[in-house]
């Protein structure tokens, strides 16, 4: 059968982790929509659309025609990573630098018109798991099942924190936890799709989950 699992929630809150287990473990197939948005920033921060004093919408608008994004899956990694223009920029997209623009690339009504598009076309008579923000309201309002999550922004910053410190970015907590709270508030302040629950969506506060409680809980969701 071709179910659709829609997990949406805060940003740090441990959903691509989850929607990669589910998807590994039932066979499904994973998209990971926030790298969608990621790389149209990245896009628009290498062609000098937006940086910390201007962003001009118009031109990426205009541009957003010549996008062309694509999912390839890399079996050593377990997970599909993301091609802009067919260069892959699964590491690019993960900066601290796009996390900072990323909500207000978001924010634009046709670069959500453009990603709905194509991530209802990629759901299309597969079973999927998908996460994102919107995916239980907009992309998928008929989902079989709904996941919100949602943690404490200190949990998240820890998280994403010691995530990109992993990595070798050199960045402080401060500044993480600022930028949670940023997204925070743009994502469900927005006028196109603000970030909200679904009324049928199952939420999950993970803030004291561990990964394979909150894995046993939602797979008990889906076998119902
Ligand atoms: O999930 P992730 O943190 O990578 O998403 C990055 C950003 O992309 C979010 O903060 C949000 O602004 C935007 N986004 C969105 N709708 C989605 C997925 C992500 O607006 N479906």
């Amino acid at each position: 059968k071709n179910i659709t699992i829609a997990i949406d929630g805060f940003s740090s809150t441990g959903k691509s982790t989850l929607a990669k287990q589910l998807a590994k473990h039932l066979g499904y197939v994973y998209v990971d929509t926030g790298a969608m948005y990621r790389a149209i920033t990245y896009f628009a921060m290498k062609e000098g659309f937006i940086n910390s004093d201007f962003f001009n919408k118009k031109a990426l608008i205009e541009r957003l025609p010549s996008i062309q994004l694509h999912f390839e899956f890399n079996t050593d990694l377990g997970f599909a990573e993301i091609f802009l223009n067919n260069e892959n920029v699964e590491k690019q997209i993960r900066t601290l630098e796009v996390s900072a623009f990323v909500s207000k690339v978001a924010e634009v009504s046709e670069v959500r018109a453009k990603l709905v598009e194509q991530q209802q076309a990629m759901g299309k008579n597969k079973a999927i798991v998908m996460d994102g923000r919107d995916i239980g309201t907009v992309v998928f309002p008929d989902a079989e099942l709904k996941i919100f999550m949602t943690a404490s922004p200190e949990t998240r910053a820890h998280r994403r924190f010691e995530e990109l410190q992993a990595k070798g970015d050199s960045v402080s907590y401060e500044d993480v936890l600022k930028n949670v709270q940023e997204r925070d508030y743009i994502d469900t302040h927005r006028e196109d799709s603000p970030l909200v629950i679904a009324n049928d969506a199952v939420e999950i506060d993970n803030s004291y989950l561990s990964r394979e409680e909150q894995f046993t809980a939602v797979l008990e969701l889906v076998e119902e």
